[in-house]
């Protein structure tokens, strides 16, 4: 039986089982240095003790980031 290389999350750099469920967030569609559009995974189940999903923190830093660059 064949068997993908496992996903990594984007945030928290751990394998994403097939039974999580996650999240894909297109990077670009296409660069002289890949073969087409390029992906992030982020889990998003919570895990134990977190309030918020690996792909909820991505977001929220996502907005800090922006905050940022509108305030600079
Ligand atoms: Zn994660």
């Amino acid at each position: 039986m064949v068997t993908s290389s496992p996903q990594r999350c984007a945030y928290c750099e751990y394998p994403i089982e097939p039974e999580d469920r996650w999240v894909r967030e297109k990077i670009y569609e296409s660069a002289p240095s890949s073969n087409g559009p390029s992906y992030f995974r982020y889990h998003a189940d919570l895990f134990v003790g977190e309030e918020i999903s690996c792909w909820e923190k991505h977001l929220m830093e996502l907005e800090i980031t922006r905050a940022t660059a509108w305030a600079a």
